[in-house]
């Protein structure tokens, strides 16, 4: 499938022809029409694949069909990452497209940090991803990760990336994944 034909909202099919993506990487074929479809996803990809990419369109096509945020709501969308260095790198990438879209990408401890201390909330988010999930289980991130699953609006959307799959992601994906489409590259 090309970009193209995934139905992409035009400011995002021009950020992909900006960045000079012709074709998607093989993750990205997979991955996408799962999560622009609304459906629930476990994806094992490794840093390299185009999996930044492939969460980060379908997040932002997401977001951009919710009604308009209000100043003082809570972000529509979050990314979970291991590292802030990673967290960094994710929303440079995408950050063309953030203009008016309400979406915080950081790693679990600081997230839940600024939840704590007010600065965030999670009574908006309606799509979330948790990148590098193996690497936020051997960074020992696991109670937050839960933390933030179990808090979670009823209704929202879930992509689990992770480069290998322990028994501990399983798990993880049984828990708090729905009726996920797993796909592998
Ligand atoms: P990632 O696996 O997300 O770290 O992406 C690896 C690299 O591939 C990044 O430099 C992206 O800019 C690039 N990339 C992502 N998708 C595509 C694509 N469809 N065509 C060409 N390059 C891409």
């Amino acid at each position: 499938e090309s970009f193209t034909d995934m139905c992409l909202h035009s400011s995002i099919m021009k950020d992909i022809s900006f960045h000079g993506y012709t074709t998607p990487t093989p993750i990205q074929a997979q991955a996408m029409p799962v999560a622009l479809s609304g459906r629930d996803l476990l994806g094992c990809a490794e840093t390299g694949s185009g999996k930044t990419a492939a969460f980060s369109i379908p997040m932002i096509q997401h977001c951009l069909a919710q009604p308009p945020v209000r100043r003082g709501d809570g972000p529509l969308a979050l990314v979970l990452a291991p590292t802030r260095e990673l967290a960094q790198q994710i929303e440079k990438e995408r950050s063309e497209l953030r203009l008016g879209v309400d979406v915080v990408v950081a790693t679990p401890g600081r997230f839940i940090d600024h939840l704590q201390q007010g600065n965030t909330s999670l009574s908006r988010i309606s799509f979330i991803v948790l990148d590098e999930a193996d690497r936020m289980l051997d960074m020992g991130f696991e109670p937050q990760m839960r933390e933030v699953m179990q808090n979670l609006p009823q209704k929202h959307q879930t992509l689990l990336f992770s480069a290998t799959m322990p028994v501990e992601i399983e798990m993880l994906a049984q828990e708090y994944l729905t009726n996920p489409v797993q796909v592998k590259v």
